[in-house]
């Protein structure tokens, strides 16, 4: 199928309320300009040097989002433009993005990415520490940065039972730092199991080869 026909397809599949973030890593910007094209506002990259490299080529009105690990020192770097940082697994990493937000003159919108996968990840917050920086939050350590919710990576598996069982631990997560201070997005879901994370409470998914076709690393 062609990048439109999978784009269609994938709206066809999401809830009206549903966030779609297209996830463009190692796709080239003609091919994200094509999505951009379609409507799509809304982007995903996991590398700094790669999105630093695209952003420029591309619309100023695309909203990136930052989704794979992010080394601190590399956070001035797209702190002018980012519009949300998922992947924060770290309070180191939010007190670099609170301060490089403040330089700025803005605010970031960061999403507080947990560890929910039973697989050994090496990114991502142990519940209980995402509940500490989340109340630190709240008591005012880090006023350029609104944490507008959470994200996370369900194991690799055809186990839907367990995938569905990790975006649910999410999901509760999710409802008990709510009653805290209001959240907006629960970010879950990727090609392969976004269907079940919507089931499961998502609000926004990030779709990368189901829309723009695999991923070609050799490249
Ligand atoms: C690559 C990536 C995605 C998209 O993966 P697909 O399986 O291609 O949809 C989503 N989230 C994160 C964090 C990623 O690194």
């Amino acid at each position: 199928m062609s990048i439109k026909e999978n784009y269609k397809a994938i709206q066809h599949q999401l809830t009206l309320d549903a966030q779609l973030v297209a996830v463009s890593k190692t796709h080239p910007v003609s091919a994200i300009q094509e999505v951009y094209d379609l409507g799509q506002r809304v982007f995903g990259e996991n590398k700094v040097q790669e999105l630093m490299e695209k952003a420029p080529l591309l619309p100023q009105d695309i909203q990136w989002h930052l989704i794979g690990h992010l080394q601190t020192n590399k956070v001035k770097y797209i702190a002018s433009f980012i519009d949300t940082i998922q992947s924060v697994d770290s309070e180191k990493l939010l007190a670099e993005i609170n301060k490089e937000a403040a330089k700025n003159n803005k605010s970031i919108k960061v999403l507080l990415q947990v560890k929910i996968a039973a697989e050994e990840s090496k990114f991502g917050l142990e519940i209980s520490e995402a509940k500490a920086i989340f109340q630190h939050y709240i008591d005012g350590s880090f006023p350029h940065v609104e944490i507008t919710g959470l994200m996370g990576m369900a194991t690799f598996t055809d186990n839907e039972p367990q995938i569905r069982k990790e975006f649910l631990t999410l999901k509760a997560l999710f409802d008990e730092l709510n009653q805290l201070k209001p959240l907006k997005t629960l970010s879950m879901g990727m090609s392969d199991d976004f269907p079940i994370a919507i089931e499961c409470g998502a609000n926004s998914v990030r779709v990368g080869s189901a829309i723009f076709g695999r991923r070609d690393y050799s490249q």
